[in-house]
């Protein structure tokens, strides 16, 4: 892998040559498992990766590999075995609310309309919910096109719709760092590329430095700056690649020839473990 390109020709949001500053880094991380059976399982083997400010990273990798052990080692839910894992420069030791977090479920609370679970993050914190914060959980629902759904329950809304709800719910407090674990896997086909091009146009408006992790490699490079690429136990970063399509993005990046060239090279990586551009 080009060392070199990877660690300056990231963060799409800069406009300057200067690189922008390194948002999350992992440093030789290892975890470790301890099994039902008492056997341990290395889930993550000298993890080492850094991500910059603003930039958009995707994990991919088999089922198994670690993916959602990073994310979660990010958010402070769970430390790591061995190595250090900074966010800003900082170790991260317990869990940090100034990170937003899309599971690959919406998790919305079904008792509550879709503006309460959209605010709930503040309601929960502070126990209340301030001006400030209905006006943004109004603008949020304004802006993922559910301005009408405001009162229903999540029940009455399709898969697509409760994940829109989810990843407005992620972005209430306007969050830095923005981790995704297979936030579409769960839905069709269309409404995938519906969603991830309104995360697109989302990312625009507001830029953040975002991890997510999917198996689709399509998406992936659709919407990422970077992809990084995992083996499966233990999971190893086998190598990080840059995405080189011009921004914006839409559906017609997909159509470039090089796109998937680039998939295919990919693909190859992921389930025959060749070296991309070898
Ligand atoms: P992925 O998200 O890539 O599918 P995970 O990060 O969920 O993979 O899991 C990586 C490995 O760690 C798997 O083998 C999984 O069984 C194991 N693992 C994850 N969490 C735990 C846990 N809390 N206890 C025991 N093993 C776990
Ligand atoms: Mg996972």
């Amino acid at each position: 892998m080009n060392q070199h390109i990877a660690d300056t020709a990231v963060g799409h949001s800069a406009d300057t040559q200067a690189p922008a500053p390194v948002a999350i880094q992992l440093r030789n991380v290892s975890r470790v498992f301890e099994s039902s059976d008492r056997s341990l399982v290395t889930a993550l083997d000298d993890v080492s990766l850094k991500i910059r400010h603003r930039e958009f990273l995707s994990i991919i990798g088999p089922s198994g590999c670690g993916k959602s052990t990073i994310l979660r080692l990010l958010a402070g839910l769970l430390p790591a075995t061995t190595g250090d894992v900074e966010i800003f420069g900082l170790k991260v030791t317990e869990p940090r609310d100034d990170i937003g977090f899309v599971f690959q479920r919406p998790t919305l609370l079904p008792w509550l309309s879709i503006f309460d679970n959209i605010t709930f993050p503040v309601r929960h914190t502070t126990g209340r919910v301030d001006a400030r914060t209905k006006e943004r959980g109004q603008a949020l629902l304004q802006m993922i096109g559910l301005a009408e759904f405001a009162d229903k329950r999540p029940n009455e809304l399709s898969g697509g719709m409760q994940q829109r709800v989810a990843i407005a719910r992620s972005l209430l407090q306007d969050p830095d760092i923005l981790l995704m674990d297979e936030p579409f896997s769960a839905l069709d086909a269309l409404t995938r590329d519906e969603l991830s091009m309104e995360l697109l146009r989302i990312l625009a408006e507001r830029p953040k430095t975002v991890v997510f992790v999917t198996h689709a490699i399509q998406e992936a490079l659709l919407l990422s700056d970077r992809i990084a690429i995992m083996s499966p136990r233990p999971g190893r970063i086998l190598d990080v690649i840059d995405v080189p399509f011009d921004r914006p993005r839409g559906l017609d990046t997909m159509l470039n020839p090089a796109f998937n060239e680039l998939a295919n090279a990919i693909r190859a990586m992921v389930f025959l473990r060749e070296k991309v551009g070898a």
